[in-house]
């Protein structure tokens, strides 16, 4: 390719950029934000953010050595013990080849962002894109307003191009541009999640030695309900902070007010509590509210125009509460690559890329639908055979809280390094089956001993 095209630079763009960068001559990628990334417009940045495993071993695949930068800078990492998941307020079985980073969502970005703008083929243009230009039934373009002449709407330049790609994020207006051009906009799954996020951050001291994360959610004992079992996670991040985060559905958001903040966050596990007592709670509390998990499926179009691709939130934006928006991101750019790198001509409709970049959306959606349908607010819809998947998933998930095996299988999942499928094998039901049912003997066994 001699130009491709990507609209918007933040964290998709810039992994479809770096793997453009290796196919076409010239990569352009248009920001109103340019080069310096602030994600002024896009506030969610802001938020704490979980880089899943496989969304960190995709971003050392394409940035080799992007760990040991983001460590220098202050990053941490956490291994094993050093990161603790609570089902219920119980600590789950420790996995000793876990590994997460922790880091803020711009720090982490702005690494990224250094690295592929450092590459000779890929630039920025501070514009937004406006529209899509068509030769026949390709994309060969976009049309686009430089920030600078923001004050004058018809000052629209164009730029062309063999390849342009959608990273413009959940907000998106590709559907439109399509349907002004006598295309279909994909069809979108939607479903109403209402979710209130807050994010603070404190000063980290040697409270926690040996703590890098800590993850708590409602489990099947509270029958997932959060004000039986507050959610909320902690990171130690770069700049020796920690990074808290809790979570609410519909009126149980959580709010900016930093006392509410810290007696919410006081009822939270363990580590949660202590940061609350024991740091110093740094600059405003920042929320966020989440309205529905979206996806939308190209796959089901009968036609699309060749030249074009969508990457990380323009195709799915699920509930954040399971960390897998990067991860997908980073998913999408390996998608891309194989696509480009099995010969597919760039001016042909990339049905083959969307069909792969299906399995990895669909799996992330499973989990992140299965968990959400069992709060009371979401309502559907649900897949076929839900009740029967819900009670299974319970059952792995009690297991997973004390046996090894079944909770390595079960993050391995979570983590998105394994499909959903697996939590369903003979071989991890017998064993969760096994799991249950000894513990059942232990505790029988216990009352008798002790009525004897
Ligand atoms: C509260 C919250 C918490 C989250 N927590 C996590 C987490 O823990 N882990 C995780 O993996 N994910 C998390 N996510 C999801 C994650 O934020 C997204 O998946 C991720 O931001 C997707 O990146 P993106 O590049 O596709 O889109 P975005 O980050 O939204 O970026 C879109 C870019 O497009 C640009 N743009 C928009 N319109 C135009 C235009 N017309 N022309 C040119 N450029 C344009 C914007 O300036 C922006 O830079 C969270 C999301 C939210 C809301």
């Amino acid at each position: 390719m001699r130009r491709a095209i990507v609209m918007g630079g933040s964290f998709a763009g810039l992994l479809a950029a770096r793997v453009l960068a290796d196919h076409a001559e010239e990569v352009v990628v248009v920001d109103p934000d340019g080069a310096d990334g602030s994600g002024q417009g896009a506030p969610h940045r802001r938020q704490l953010h979980a880089l899943l495993s496989m969304g960190h071993a995709q971003l050392d695949r394409r940035l080799p050595g992007i760990t040991g930068e983001l460590v220098a800078g202050g990053a941490q990492v956490g291994t094993g013990p050093q990161v603790r998941y609570y089902v219920d307020g119980a600590l789950k079985a420790c996995l000793p080849d876990n590994t997460l980073l922790g880091a803020t969502r711009p720090f982490l970005e702005e690494h990224v962002r250094r690295r592929v703008l450092a590459l000779p083929n890929v630039t920025v243009v501070p514009a937004q894109a406006r529209d899509l230009l068509f030769d026949g039934t390709r994309v060969c373009g976009i049309r686009l307003l430089p920030v600078a002449d923001t004050a004058r709407p018809d000052a629209l330049a164009e730029l062309t191009g063999d390849l342009v790609v959608d990273a413009m994020g959940r907000s998106s207006r590709l559907g439109t541009w399509l349907v002004g051009h006598g295309w279909d906009s994909a069809p979108t799954d939607r479903m109403k999640v209402d979710l209130g996020y807050a994010t603070a951050a404190f000063a980290r001291g040697d409270e926690l030695p040996g703590t890098v994360v800590v993850h708590a959610s409602p489990g099947p004992a509270s029958g997932y309900q959060q004000h039986l079992s507050e959610p909320g996670a902690l990171v130690a991040v770069e700049g020796n902070r920690w990074s808290a985060v809790l979570v609410g559905y519909g009126d149980y958001r959580p709010g900016r007010d930093p006392e509410a903040f810290l007696r919410r966050m006081r009822r939270c596990v363990g580590p949660l509590r202590e940061v609350a007592d024991r740091c110093r709670l740094d600059g405003d509390i920042e929320t966020f509210h989440f309205g529905e998990s979206r996806k939308r499926d190209f796959t089901r179009l009968g036609r699309f125009p060749g030249g074009l691709i969508a990457v990380g939130d323009a195709v799915a934006s699920v509930n954040p509460i399971y960390g897998q928006g990067l991860t997908l991101a980073t998913l999408a750019a390996s998608s891309l690559s194989v696509h480009l790198r099995s010969g597919a001509s760039p001016h042909a409709p990339a049905w083959d890329y969307f069909r792969r970049l299906r399995v990895v959306v669909n799996a992330a959606w499973k989990i992140s639908a299965a968990a959400d349908l069992a709060q009371p607010h979401v309502t559907g819809p649900y897949p076929p055979g839900y009740r029967l998947l819900r009670w299974v998933g319970d059952k792995v998930v009690e297991a997973s809280v004390t046996d090894r095996t079944v909770n390595e299988e079960f993050m391995a999942v979570v983590n998105m390094r394994k499909h959903p499928r697996v939590l369903t094998s003979p071989r991890l039901l017998l064993r969760t089956a096994r799991v249950l049912t000894s513990r059942q003997s232990t505790a029988v066994g216990l009352r008798t001993g002790r009525r004897s």
